[in-house]
């Protein structure tokens, strides 16, 4: 069975691994798509990201879908063939978050593809996975790379639920890669009355479009873009922020009215922070990380038509063209979502 494993930075290596052995209440699964996330590539290009640094060989990967294969002991309500989408959210279940439903703040997190725990948290892109049968949700009748959006949209949903209330609001999304365009679909499906999106490439601009954003603004062309959002004390009440670039949030801010709320998803370390604006205007800063049951609702939002982020899969290549598909995810002139095909449908 072949895994993907980084060594380190540019080091990407196809490896045989050993299969492993299916336990009480596990399923195993065949791969069948693989989505190609920022953290990805910031293993891939850079060996990690901030104070998280590779240390040992890691499996990456946490977007998949897949082909149930076997069944482990104890497992029911699952046929073989069928299609599923993997949650990568493995929390211990008994930690002081866990016990309080906070489950995405884990103190055991075994989420994966992460360098962040030592020994690293193996990643998914592997031909077989074994799975906890709680990990799978049913995808049947979705496409298999449509599956493996799962966990990028269950991101976003909980941002979106983080945002409360969105019926009506005037909505900015900065940023728009595959967070930022997930957002325009989540906020438009919450209920919002009016978004704009900004970005610095045309393309991934055509993309907000395509995901019904009202107005987009290319920062690069117009640095003043959002000038005229933010006299009378600013325009919009809720601020997806997807860059993690203090610019992008201080223009943001400036275009945030009295008592609109921040939801920072973008991680790009620790930055200087306009505080005399989020104190006068009363903002609310409010992180967003990671998800857990929003996965399975995000699944059955998409299996309904209610979100469709097929537009968003750009690229589809096979695991032999692994490392082609890594450079293309990094190229945001053309690339929205990169994913890896495991195997034909
Ligand atoms: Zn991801
Ligand atoms: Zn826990």
């Amino acid at each position: 069975m072949r895994a993907l494993v980084i060594h380190a930075a540019g080091d990407l290596r196809l490896e045989d691994v050993a299969p492993e052995v299916l336990g009480y209440g596990e399923i195993r699964l065949r791969l069948a798509r693989g989505g190609i996330c920022g953290s990805d590539l910031h293993y891939y290009t850079h060996g990690g990201f901030g104070a998280v640094r590779l240390r040992e060989p890691m499996i990456l990967g946490h977007e998949v879908s897949a082909h149930v294969v076997e069944l482990g002991p104890g497992v029911t309500g699952f046929t073989e063939g069928q299609l599923v989408a993997v949650s990568p959210s493995r929390p211990c279940g008994a930690c002081r978050y866990c016990q309080e439903g906070l489950p995405n703040h884990c103190l055991n997190m075994r989420f994966y593809g992460s360098a962040m725990p030592f020994p690293h948290i193996q990643g998914a892109f592997r031909e077989e996975l074994i799975a906890d049968a709680a990990q799978c949700v049913d995808a049947t009748g979705l496409a298999p790379g449509v599956a493996a959006m799962a966990e990028p949209l269950a991101v976003v949903l909980h941002a979106t639920s983080r945002a409360g209330q969105m019926m009506g609001k005037r909505v900015l999304v900065t940023g728009c890669g595959p967070i930022g365009a997930l957002a325009i679909l989540c906020a438009r499906r919450a209920g919002a009355a009016e978004i704009v999106a900004t970005d610095l490439s045309d393309f991934t601009l055509s993309m907000a479009q395509l995901c019904g954003a009202d107005r987009v603004v290319n920062m690069a062309d117009e640095p003043d873009g959002l000038a005229e959002y933010a006299g009378q004390k600013g325009y919009f009440d809720v601020l997806y922020e997807c860059t993690g670039v203090a610019s992008a949030l201080g223009q943001g801010i400036a275009a945030l009215r009295p008592r609109g709320v921040i939801l920072q998803l973008g991680l790009g370390g620790d930055m200087t922070l306009p505080m005399t604006a989020i104190t006068a205007k009363e903002l609310e800063l409010r992180g967003s990380f990671r998800f857990h049951a929003e996965f399975a609702t995000g699944v059955e939002l998409m299996r309904k038509g209610l979100i469709d982020v097929a537009p968003l899969i750009t690229q589809s290549l096979p695991l032999s063209e692994a490392e082609a598909a890594f450079r293309i995810a990094s190229d945001r002139s053309r690339a929205m979502k990169a994913q890896i095909i495991f195997a034909q449908d």
